[in-house]
């Protein structure tokens, strides 16, 4: 059985003080009423260390929101996956459509940092998902299909059951127009039957794909009952704990 999982992506959102204060609240609640699902919490490189040290990582993961495509060295201001790795974070977002757009990160770019993820035992948070434009003009089963053979297709059927997917329609995200449960589960239901053509049935049923896309606790349990949909990639709604619990309680 695949692992249900609802992640929260902070962005460039909270200061140190405030984002330590988010994870507690979050920790303690989660404690007290336990999750049907797995969580994770991605968070600025600056929140992992100090997180880390107090994070009940049996019932929240712990991850980044990015890391470098080059192992280390002379790279001004980058941050590497084995430092991510050291401050005790065990997952990583790449390939976000915010990464791939403001920062120009290419399939060649992100299949390295996968590949460096992964060798530092990071589970990577792998997203792919089409603008406006594409979907308008019917390209979303193309595009996504093309962002998995660009980065992740080239994997060892090992190494791809560790990828979590997650399909983020870039229309979606933080516009507050979700996509609707139907539209989200037709193309989970093909990025499933992509990967069961590359990397056979068994593989596919048991890799955990994630929608993303102005989630919230009113739309999540309309969208997780889909037999495709695992969970999803929050955004806006994890800033809150009560708006981030809210969503994780749909699989209850
Ligand atoms: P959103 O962002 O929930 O604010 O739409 C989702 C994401 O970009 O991961």
């Amino acid at each position: 059985m695949r692992k249900k999982i609802v992640a929260g992506n902070w962005k460039m959102n909270m200061n140190l003080q405030d984002g330590i204060a988010l994870a507690k609240e979050l920790n303690e609640t989660l404690k007290a009423d336990k999750p049907n699902c797995g969580v994770v919490i991605c968070t600025p490189f600056i929140h992992l260390a100090s997180i880390a040290q107090f994070l009940d990582q049996d019932i929240i993961g712990l991850g980044a929101e990015n890391c470098a495509d080059k192992e280390k060295g002379a790279f001004t201001g980058e941050v590497s996956a084995e430092m991510v790795k050291s401050t005790g974070a065990q997952y990583v977002i790449l390939g976000h459509s915010e990464r791939r757009e403001y920062y120009k990160e290419t399939p060649e770019i992100l299949k390295e940092k996968v590949l460096l993820a992964q060798k530092n035992d990071l589970k990577v948070i792998f997203c792919i998902g089409e603008s406006l434009e594409e979907r308008e003009a019917g390209k979303q089963n193309e595009v996504v299909k093309a962002e998995l053979e660009g980065s992740v297709f080239n994997l060892s059927e090992e190494d791809f059951r560790k990828i979590v997917i997650a399909y983020e329609p870039i229309w979606a995200i933080g516009t507050g127009k979700t996509a609707t449960a139907e539209q989200a589960e037709e193309i989970h239901a093909y990025i499933r039957s992509i990967i069961a053509e590359k990397y056979g049935q068994a593989v596919a049923d048991d890799t955990t794909i994630l929608y993303g896309g102005s989630c919230k606790a009113s739309n999540a349990p309309e969208l997780f009952a889909k037999p495709d949909i695992d969970g999803g990639l929050i955004g806006g709604a994890s800033l809150k704990a009560a708006d981030f619990k809210g969503i994780i309680d749909a699989w209850k």
